[in-house]
């Protein structure tokens, strides 16, 4: 068995394990993990420090995912979106195809908690073919993102399979896969997985890293394996209440993603799902996030923010004001909050200015 498994093998499953190490009442946690899973592998537990901590709230039950009268089950309207099962067909040229049901922790703030790691999200040969036929017979999916679930979970062989699968259908250009593995199961990218991986080029994928904490000697050494193999790393963090809220906490975390050599993609605000009220910030929190990083730090630590629409709109991206006013003149406000005004070229463009401009020009390049 390999040293990943074990780790799986070896999660804690019911809040009752973790008492005798963080000396919590467990009673009524166990309630929550009977409706939404829990799964802690011991290599992600070893990153908490105290209970309560930003680790802790990603992995452990909260007895607050009971009483979320808010939001909806699947705010994006997956379900609705999906032609065949466990394909997300929302935007013109690219899918979301889900593969796997398992994760390697459920995540206690997740967007599809509402079916992983249960008996509700049925994936098996069949959907997973027809979802392969489907991208087959709509030639204008030029992009697909593998997920789940997580589909780095799957064996090797499996995942070796529906990757050669897609690869080819000729009109398939690129090849995403969106896991968080690198983050909660690093020993997961064994050099083996990484030498399947590397046969289906173009090939990127997107991990999820959420705090500072979570860059380790091991998932260091996890994202090094696969960038190594040619394989571009972006990441996808959720903006959550009591995890990275604080404007310095994400910008640590987007610095150390770059030491990593991962890119940062997306800020997500966080999703209206059902049992993951308490972990949403307003959106203004996500604004100020934004705008401490702008202008504050490296432009390559500076991901979009988006919210994705509740009714399956799609995600759209959110900017802090920097845009004051349009017309003639363009007022622009700078990272520092100063003001500087850009002449609009299309409104300056009179006949007779042109030819003055031109004739200047002319005079310039004439000496
Ligand atoms: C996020 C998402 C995508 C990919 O969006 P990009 O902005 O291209 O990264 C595609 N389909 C669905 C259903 C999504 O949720
Ligand atoms: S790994 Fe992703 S899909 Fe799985 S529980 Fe966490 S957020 Fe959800």
């Amino acid at each position: 068995m390999e040293t990943w498994q074990r780790l799986l093998q070896e999660s804690i499953v019911r809040p009752g394990d973790l008492t005798r190490r963080f000396g919590i009442d467990p009673q009524p946690l166990e309630k929550v993990a009977e409706l939404y899973p829990m799964r802690v592998n011991p290599y992600y537990l070893g990153l908490i420090k105290s209970a309560g901590d930003p680790i802790w709230r990603q992995a452990v039950p909260a007895e607050d995912e009971l009483h979320d009268t808010v939001c909806p089950a699947d705010p994006l309207d997956e379900e609705n979106q999906s032609p065949v099962p466990n394909l997300v067909h929302r935007y013109p040229d690219r899918v979301l195809f889900l593969v796997c049901a398992e994760c390697a922790m459920y995540c206690r703030f997740c967007t599809r908690k509402r079916k992983v790691g249960g008996d509700k999200m049925h994936i098996d040969q069949e959907t997973i073919a027809q979802g392969i036929s489907y991208i087959r017979s709509h030639p204008e999916i030029r992009d697909v993102i593998v997920s789940g679930g997580d589909p780095l979970l799957l064996a090797d062989e499996r995942l070796d399979w529906i990757l050669k699968e897609l690869r080819a259908i000729p009109t398939v250009e690129i090849i995403r896969i969106g896991t968080r593995v690198p983050v909660v199961l690093p020993q997961r990218i064994t050099p083996a997985l990484v030498r399947i991986l590397r046969r289906y080029h173009p090939l990127y994928i997107n991990t999820h890293f959420n705090h500072p904490d979570e860059i380790t000697e091991q998932s260091t050494k996890a994202c090094a394996r696969l960038i190594d193999a040619g394989i571009p790393l972006g990441n996808q963090t959720v903006l959550l209440r009591g995890v990275n809220d604080e404007p310095e906490v994400m910008k640590r975390l987007m610095q150390k993603l770059l030491l990593i050599r991962v890119r940062p993609y997306y800020i997500y605000q966080a999703d209206m799902v059902q049992g993951t009220n308490h972990f949403r910030t307003t959106v203004e929190e996500g604004i100020e996030v934004i705008r401490s990083l702008r202008g504050h730090t490296s432009g390559m630590a500076v991901p979009a923010y988006v919210i994705d629409a509740p009714g399956g709109g799609g995600k759209i991206p959110i900017l802090p004001d920097y845009l004051q006013s349009m017309g003639d003149e363009v007022v622009l406000k700078n990272y520092q909050g100063r003001t500087f005004t850009y002449a609009n070229a299309a409104a300056k463009c009179e006949p007779e200015q042109l030819q003055a401009a031109n004739e200047w020009a002319g005079r310039k390049a004439n000496g």
